[in-house]
């Protein structure tokens, strides 16, 4: 992984972003408020500190989608963008998808195996943890 920033947008280009440094944090998540908020049947989602993040041409729009949950979505397309927790103040979570070239965002661990689709099977050895990977 390297340090060097990496950009993205949404599907329809309502906004653009960079995110300069490495990530802290790179997961699957299997939880169900994943797959509602995004229709796919798994989410990756990188961490950044969210200095190291910059949306430019537009912003997404947030929403809370649980208790200390914040979300956001481009208004535009409806591509769903971040993911924030009350519980790890300052950090924001990016859907891997965003990023114009996901192919170094290697994901890391298995977050909310638990609540994992039965048929979906992840060819790897990654950690698999029944709740969050990220301790609150
Ligand atoms: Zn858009
Ligand atoms: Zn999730």
């Amino acid at each position: 992984m390297s340090g060097e920033a990496a950009e993205g947008g949404c599907l329809c280009g309502g906004f653009r972003f960079r995110a300069s440094g490495a990530p802290l944090y790179r997961a699957y998540c299997h939880c169900r408020d994943c797959r509602k908020a995004t229709g796919a049947p798994v989410s990756v989602l990188v961490g950044y500190a969210a200095g190291q993040v910059a949306f430019t041409g537009g912003a997404p729009e947030p929403y809370d989608s649980s208790p200390g949950v914040r979300r956001s979505f481009c208004g535009g397309c409806g591509t769903s963008v971040s993911y924030e927790d009350r519980r790890l103040p300052g950090e924001v979570y990016l859907h891997v998808g965003l990023f114009d070239d996901p192919e170094p965002l290697v994901p890391e661990t298995h977050s909310w195996a638990s609540q994992r689709l039965g048929w979906l099977s992840v060819g790897d050895d990654l950690p698999l943890h029944a709740r969050s990977s990220r301790p609150r």
